[in-house]
């Protein structure tokens, strides 16, 4: 709080100069520190009061002619609000009580005007001055507030409008004025009574029941209002707030018109946009799964029968060109697969399994598969998986099985010389999971820096001689990466140009139960069993096999395939001749087309499963053949009641040890 100065003006006005002398005496006994100016009328007391700041009056009640009411109403008028004490020689109550409800603030008689009185009325005058300017600043700053806000009121963009009970319009700022004259024609002015348009309020059913609500005392927000301008429709949010009057009751409702037109009109573009894109999505994925299926099966039929060629047809001279066939096949095979991949990613179309699996033994089958083409080069390739790694893990050993296949291929094609080392350990140990960490280090040639940020990218090669060098699309990378994302993984990668590279990735596991472990230990024995079969003696010798597929090159592969195996084989060309064979004859198993004319692969599958048919063994082996290696298409086929699936081209010790398989059980 301000303390009042030390310094007192006071302003005696008394038309009586020995009056006047007294005052002046009196006051030289105050301990206060005081300039005392002097007037006789209110003419010499305005001259001084507008040169000089005032801290307190004193006014003789009676001055020439006039009395201290006509002063008091003299300063009002002039604007000024010094204090004021009227000293006078004749004290009478009523006159004082009128004086002091005219603003004055002490009415004393003269006689009783000594040294303490006059210090306390200057104090007190004081005060009230004090107080009076720390009000008149927090007034304007009231009016500054006031004004600001009504400024920012009538600039909105959203229209405000108040109404009171009786659906006048009470107060408005210039867009609604703006609604009101677009849509209804009406000149917004105060005290419009909205109940004299009823066709206006018949227009906006939801904004009068809003209106209603609130009156009511209630919040209301309605989200859409659609209002019919010239050409177009326009739409608006309204949001109803009530009014409280001082006893909590509702006197009124502020509302907010806000023009949400452009907003709608930007979400049915981006719906629609969304919706198209959906399309188009769906129809890539329905091209890439039609063209996998056209390419698969004539691809199938190449690979095949150049195996089944080279197997044992092929005239010497003729071997090479056979493994060149071979060769371009299986790569082509090789980016039909990457391409199907991607757009699968792309789709967001990947599933996940979530399975258990052996570590230790899906990494000697990785150091199976890459080992002839290690000792080819003759580099040395070394698995190690850490002491510290359980055995076994719950995810998708498909997907690890993949990124493992890109890195491992790729160090290899990269590598002249030296070595290439794949290592699992144990990154992380949490309550829920074991995140494992995976790397492929190579002793080849290496990434330049300024390329290893744009690796992973689709369609990238460190070089641009790689393609023609190495062969390859730049896609492997960007998949292995994907997946590895897909799996709540990271991947990386750190080279040296000329010394090597090392590409690694962490994916957290979670560990199988003791039933699921005993599940994959009885799987991973079998694989064993059967590899040991295939390799030693390669023979399904006796085995009675319906081949149920209507592609002729497709049937001719298969028929020599299983005749190589001493299997017999019978062909089918439709469901329903599939169906006719099985109630005529005896089989071990079938291998069933998926797309076939007159009743496809699902609906034979069902037939045979439904028991319908006499003669047929409900609970035979079903092995679907399908060119088309969607997660879908293979979930499709287990949920149709058959055993296993083979995606064609299938490679011969797939078919064959697929079928040993259901054979045996
Ligand atoms: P692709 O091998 O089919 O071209 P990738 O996405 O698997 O596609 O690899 C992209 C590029 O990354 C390769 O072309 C090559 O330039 C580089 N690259 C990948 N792995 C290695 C590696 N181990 N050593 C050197 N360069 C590599």
């Amino acid at each position: 709080m301000e303390t009042p100065t030390n310094h007192y003006h006071i302003l005696l006005i008394d038309d009586d100069e020995f009056e006047r002398k007294v005052f002046t005496r009196t006051l030289s006994y105050v301990s206060m520190n005081t300039t005392l100016h002097e007037a006789w009328d209110i003419d010499s007391a305005l001259a001084i009061l507008n040169t000089q700041s005032i801290d307190c009056i004193f006014l003789d009640y009676r001055l020439d002619g006039i009395t201290a009411f006509d002063v008091l109403n003299s300063l009002k008028t002039n604007g000024l609000t010094t204090s004021v004490a009227i000293t006078t020689s004749l004290k009478d109550e009523g006159i004082a009580i009128d004086l002091l409800k005219s603003g004055a603030i002490d009415y004393i008689n003269k006689s009783e005007l000594t040294p303490d009185k006059i210090e306390n009325i200057i104090l007190s005058a004081s005060k009230i001055r004090m107080y009076e300017s720390q009000k008149i600043r927090a007034e304007q700053e009231l009016k500054n507030q006031v004004a600001k806000l009504g400024a920012i009121l009538e600039s909105s963009s959203s229209a405000i409008l108040s109404i009171n009970s009786a659906w006048e319009v009470t107060g408005f700022n210039a867009s609604a004025k703006d609604i009101f004259k677009r849509f209804f024609a009406i000149e917004l002015v105060e005290n419009l009574a909205l109940q004299s348009y009823p066709d206006m309020l018949a227009n906006v059913p939801l904004a009068v029941d809003g209106l209603n609500r609130a009156l009511e005392g209630n919040r209301v927000q309605v989200d859409q209002v659609r209002l019919a301008g010239r050409i177009e429709e326009y739409f608006f949010e309204l949001s109803f707030n009530p009014i409280k009057d001082e006893h909590g009751g509702t006197k009124g409702v502020a509302v907010f018109i806000q023009d949400i037109t452009d907003k709608k009109r930007n979400e049915e573009a981006l719906l629609k946009a969304r919706n198209e894109a959906l399309k188009a999505a769906q129809a890539k994925s329905d091209f890439l799964s039609n063209m996998s299926h056209e390419i698969r099966t004539p691809m199938n039929a190449i690979i095949g029968i150049t195996d089944l060629l080279l197997d044992k047809l092929a005239l010497p001279e003729n071997r090479e060109y056979l493994q060149s066939i071979k060769y371009s096949a299986d790569n082509l095979l090789h980016i039909i697969n990457d391409i199907l991949d991607l757009s699968k990613i792309e789709a967001g179309k990947v599933e996940l399994e979530h399975i258990a699996f052996n570590l230790p033994q899906r990494m000697s089958e990785l150091k199976k598969t890459f080992q002839p083409r290690a000792d080819e080069k003759g580099i040395d390739l070394l698995i190690t998986v850490n002491t510290d790694v359980p055995v076994h893990l719950k995810g998708d050993p498909f997907r690890l099985n993949q990124i493992l296949l890109n890195l491992v291929g790729n160090a290899l094609k990269f590598t002249t010389k030296g070595s290439v080392h794949v290592m699992a350990e144990l990154k992380k140990k949490t309550a829920q999971h074991h995140t494992i960490l995976f790397s492929v280090t190579d002793t080849g040639i290496g990434i330049p820096a300024e390329k290893i940020d744009q690796i992973f990218e689709t369609f990238t090669q460190a070089y641009t001689d790689t393609t023609r060098k190495f062969g390859g699309t730049g896609l492997g990378l960007a998949i292995s990466k994907n997946l590895v994302e897909l799996q709540q993984g990271f991947m990386g990668l750190k080279s040296e140009l000329g010394k090597g590279s090392t590409f690694f990735f962490e994916i957290p596991y979670t560990l199988p139960n003791q039933e699921e472990v005993s599940i994959v230990e009885v799987q991973t024995t079998a694989i064993q069993l059967q590899d040991n079969t295939y390799n030693n003696n390669a023979s399904l010798k006796g085995a009675r096999i319906l081949l149920a597929e209507d592609n002729s090159l497709n049937q001719f592969v298969a028929k020599q395939l299983l005749k190589k195996w001493n299997a017999e084989v019978s062909v089918a060309e439709t469901g329903k001749e599939a169906l006719k064979s099985l109630q005529e004859l005896e089989f071990d198993v079938v291998l069933m087309d998926l797309q076939m004319p007159e009743m496809n692969g699902f609906e034979a599958t069902a037939e045979i499963r439904g028991g319908k048919h006499k003669n047929i063994n409900t609970a035979i082996p079903i092995i679907a053949l399908t060119a088309d290696a969607f997660d879908e298409t293979r979930k499709k086929v287990l949920d149709a009641g058959m055993n296993d699936f083979i995606t064609k081209p299938f490679k011969q010790d797939d078919l064959f040890t697929k079928i040993l398989a259901h054979i045996k059980r």
